[in-house]
């Protein structure tokens, strides 16, 4: 095990305790530390770019809770918005007036839908879109691909079979094969493998169901020329292409990823960002799919908290700062300067080290090259990972807690020269101790 040098005793204590009440001491896996050294940190406050954990000791923030944060801790509009929500009540499970200025801002800022419905997690938004591409089209089947995440849906908890079998196999103990078995996975960057697949299924199959930005196994950036590709043979399928952006969705532009790339998809799911850092997501489409939800069409989806006004108001004083035309150009060019001066110096020192980022994402990538496929992705330079990300956390960098997750910057560190600064500094560092011990 690493050795630590700053105090974690407190964060320890409650580790300890917290393993009393929760599996494995929480209450979402990867915060265990699983795959990093030391128990994980016990946060007792953020504010801007840093969070402090129960020792005291303060980081510099790159996780933002995996991302809603894009606006760093305790944003001040957002907070005094949502205290002054609050003293009306809470949840009244009846239409509010927040719901609709959340819901008018976000479609007359997005081209690519018309009609949303919001739920309360990523996972939900998902489930929902991958119901509604079934009930609309009729077809039960759904393709996915390898190395992308959408949340903890039975459906998609799935890999891709061994050998020629193209159907997947559950990667969750407690997900019928029957249900895996709906599902295809094939490997992501690799036109021929969808051809071939629908040519054989495509009249099964309601939906593909992609990442446009895949970031949670790595940053998988993908080729726009293939995300046309996969807009075109929907089309000539009739199959349903949903975009699920709860990671890319008003992180690499207001639009997500389909601004980014120009591309329409037909149902687009959103989370993270949407709700400000409170439990908000959303799906979203063209009025014509959209009308199939219940309680207009005969696809059911509900939710008790759904659109509560306190989380509408968060997500909505999130959303109104990010719409400032500066805002996404500004994030991107800062994150370049953090990826172009860690791969620079990678290459000074000859670590193997590549940086893919977009928008305000960046990942520390132990290659070559940056790589499209989580096949190629090196395993066994997760080692790099584990030591980096001990050796940040003694000199006060939070990194998120395993070497297949991306990092997000946020505006108040993208706004502060000497942090970022400081931080990049910090993080050549970690490489030298990562890579020569
Ligand atoms: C985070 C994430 C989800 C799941 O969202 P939760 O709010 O954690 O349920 C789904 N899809 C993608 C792309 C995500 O990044």
């Amino acid at each position: 095990m690493l050795k630590d040098r700053i105090k974690r005793t407190n964060s320890e204590v409650l580790f300890s305790e917290a393993k009393q009440y929760f599996p494995g001491g929480v209450n979402s896996p990867v915060r265990a530390f699983k795959s990093v050294s030391g128990a994980p940190l016990f946060i007792k406050k953020g504010s801007g770019y840093t969070i402090t954990d129960e020792d005291d000791n303060q980081y510099t923030d790159f996780c933002n809770s995996w991302g809603p944060l894009i606006l760093g801790h305790n944003n001040e509009a957002i907070r005094e918005a949502v205290i002054a929500t609050i003293h009306n009540g809470m949840s009244f499970g009846t239409p509010t007036n927040h719901g609709n200025e959340l819901g008018k801002f976000i479609l007359d800022h997005n081209r690519y839908i018309d009609r949303i419905r919001f739920v309360s997690s990523g996972t939900e938004a998902v489930m929902s879109a991958i119901r509604l591409a079934r009930g609309y089209t009729g077809r039960k089947k759904i393709i996915k691909f390898e190395g992308c995440y959408h949340g903890h849906v039975d459906a998609l908890m799935v890999k891709a079979g061994s050998g020629l079998a193209t159907f997947g196999v559950s990667t969750s103990a407690g997900i019928p094969e029957s249900f895996a078995q709906e599902t295809i996975v094939l490997p992501l960057d690799d036109e021929k493998a969808v051809e071939q697949c629908l040519e054989t299924h495509a009249a099964d199959v309601a939906c593909i169901i992609i990442e446009p930005v895949p970031a949670n196994n790595g940053l998988l950036l993908q080729r726009k020329a293939y995300l046309e590709f996969l807009r075109e043979i929907c089309d000539k399928h009739n199959v349903l292409l949903i975009f699920d952006e709860v990671i890319s969705g008003f992180r690499v532009g207001f639009e997500g990823a389909a601004g980014y790339y120009g591309i329409e998809p037909d149902l687009i799911t959103y989370g993270k960002i949407i709700g400000g850092g409170l439990p908000v997501g959303a799906f979203g489409g063209k009025q014509a799919i959209m009308e199939h939800v219940a309680p207009l069409g005969a696809v059911y989806q509900a939710g008790t908290l759904s659109a509560n006004p306190v989380a509408m108001t968060a997500g909505l004083s999130c959303l109104k700062q990010l719409i400032d035309p500066d805002f996404y150009p500004f994030m991107a060019k800062k994150t370049n300067e953090l990826a172009d001066a860690l791969e620079a110096y990678a290459a000074e020192k000859g670590y193997v080290l590549t940086v893919p980022r977009i928008g305000s994402i960046f990942w520390l990538c132990f290659s070559k090259e940056a790589v499209r496929t989580s096949a190629a992705i090196n395993a066994d330079s997760m080692e790099y990972f584990k030591i980096l990300h001990h050796e940040l956390l003694q000199t006060g960098v939070y990194l998120g807690p395993s070497g297949y997750e991306v990092g997000f910057l946020s505006a108040p560190l993208a706004h502060d020269q000497a942090a970022l600064d400081q931080a990049i500094e910090l993080m050549k560092k970690a490489l030298d101790i990562a890579f020569q011990g």
